[in-house]
């Protein structure tokens, strides 16, 4: 190392973290949590009478999804849907039409219940309840994994792998994803890239924040995407359809894919497809951590 030498205008090119199928120069995985209904239920049963309350979550599954499956079907770009199954069995028709549509869909408890308030056995309990509602509702057994809140307990990787998951969704550590001791393909995301941060509102009981503008929000959704094309990072976009089905920002979506789709690079997949890729390509990731290695 010598210093001394920088000269004014030289751009900084950063080795890609990752290696990505030929042509791609980082992943985009498109995640939409369909919360619904127990957004509301999953903090309080009670709170099942407030039906304003209810309605503005119930607005992501009755009519966010319809239409963002409409704009997914018009860019031709497969997502990822994260759901609870008490939304399931609430709304098999949607579940069905993400089906339909050929998404994928992941698990994401049953009453989107907090994992930091379940004991192992009762964690067990959701998971393995879940599986069986999606088996038996929708015909279908989930590989994929996105705990509600995003927050998982020191069991989570070890029982999802005992269940058959491919591949979990919820850590924060990085930016490219990695793979636990006993296999589980982790794909991190971050609180940057999500939805509840810029649009969540409510005012009795009182969530979230005033919502943001879908200009300042494309920002620093494009900024985030830019930088992680650089970088060769992937790139997990976590969006609710109670939220993010709005008109408004249904549109800042379709700005946001259309420039994914026209910088020509990003490999934009689902949760299962980039497990797969990281699984068969061990050597893919390109370690920066000088005291983890690895992990
Ligand atoms: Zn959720």
């Amino acid at each position: 190392m010598s210093f001394g030498r920088f000269i004014s205008g030289t751009p900084f090119t950063p080795e890609p973290r990752f290696q990505w199928p030929v042509g791609k120069r980082c992943a985009v995985m498109l995640c939409f949590d369909v919360d619904g209904e127990t957004t509301v239920l999953s903090e309080e049963a009670a709170l099942a009478g407030r039906l304003t309350t209810m309605s503005q979550c119930a607005y992501g599954p009755r009519v966010g999804v319809p239409r963002i499956l409409g704009l997914l079907d018009h860019l031709e770009v497969p997502s990822t849907f994260f759901i609870p199954t008490w939304i399931v069995e609430q709304h098999p028709k949607m579940t069905g039409a993400i089906m339909d549509a050929g998404h994928e869909i992941g698990a994401h408890g049953h009453l989107h219940e907090k994992l930091a308030t379940l004991s192992p056995e009762e964690e067990e309990a959701v998971l393995e309840r879940s599986l069986k509602i999606f088996r038996e509702e929708v015909g279908i057994r989930p590989t994929g994994y996105r705990a509600p809140w995003f927050e998982i307990n020191p069991g989570t990787v070890d029982l999802l792998h005992h269940h058959g998951f491919e591949y979990n969704a919820s850590l924060m550590g990085d930016d490219v994803p990695f793979q636990h001791e006993n296999g589980l393909v982790e794909i991190p995301g971050n609180w940057m890239l999500e939805d509840w941060e810029q649009f969540a509102f409510n005012a009795d009981p009182a969530w979230g924040f005033v919502p943001e503008d879908c200009d300042k929000v494309f920002r620093l959704w494009w900024d985030e995407f830019e930088a992680m094309r650089d970088y060769g990072c992937c790139f997990v976009l976590t969006l609710h359809p109670w939220l993010s089905g709005r008109p408004s920002r249904v549109k800042l979506l379709e700005r946001l894919i259309t420039g994914i789709l026209e910088s020509n690079d990003a490999w934009v997949a689902t949760g299962s497809e980039i497990a797969d890729w990281v699984s068969r390509h061990p050597n893919a990731r390109n370690e920066i951590d000088f005291d983890h290695p690895g992990s």
